[in-house]
């Protein structure tokens, strides 16, 4: 089934850097709709479970280790094609190989500090947004 949202966050480097309020504006800008957003820390236990995909590879620690040293912004967006449109806003995982005017191009520092998420499928959109969200705080 093809849903019109993803999952989004804005991670630790990012803020940190001040980068916030340009990313949400690329996102806006782009014709994604916010519906659910929040500041918030994630657990060494949350940042375990929601990269469990990538448990047995080498970066695991260092991930894990990187997207709980500071606050992140979580939001699920909703617009047509959203998973695969967010994708390409965002650009490749690593800035050095993403195309120019995407957000981690201007924003990302390398492969692991990357600067935002975004999810790689419909399924895992839903999942991921079901993570850091209760229906109640989706609009
Ligand atoms: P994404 O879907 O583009 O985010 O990429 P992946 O699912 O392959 O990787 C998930 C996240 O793990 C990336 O966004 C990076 O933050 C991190 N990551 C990927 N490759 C590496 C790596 O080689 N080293 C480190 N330290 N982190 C990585």
């Amino acid at each position: 089934m093809t849903t019109n949202r993803t999952f989004t966050m804005i991670k630790p480097d990012a803020v940190a850097n001040g980068h916030i309020g340009g990313i949400l504006d690329k996102i806006t800008s782009a014709g994604f709709k916010i519906v659910a957003m929040k500041y918030t820390q994630l657990s060494r236990r949350d940042a375990q479970e929601f990269y469990a995909v990538h448990r047995e590879r080498p970066f695991f620690g260092e991930l894990v280790q990187f997207m709980t040293r500071g606050p992140i912004v979580s939001a699920i967006l909703e617009k047509d094609n959203a998973v695969e449109d967010f994708r390409a806003l965002i650009g490749a995982t690593n800035p050095a190989e993403a195309a120019e005017g995407t957000i981690r191009k201007m924003y990302a520092t390398d492969i692991a500090e990357n600067a935002v998420h975004g999810s790689d499928s419909d399924e895992n959109a839903t999942i991921e947004g079901a993570f850091h969200f209760s229906g109640r705080e989706i609009y």
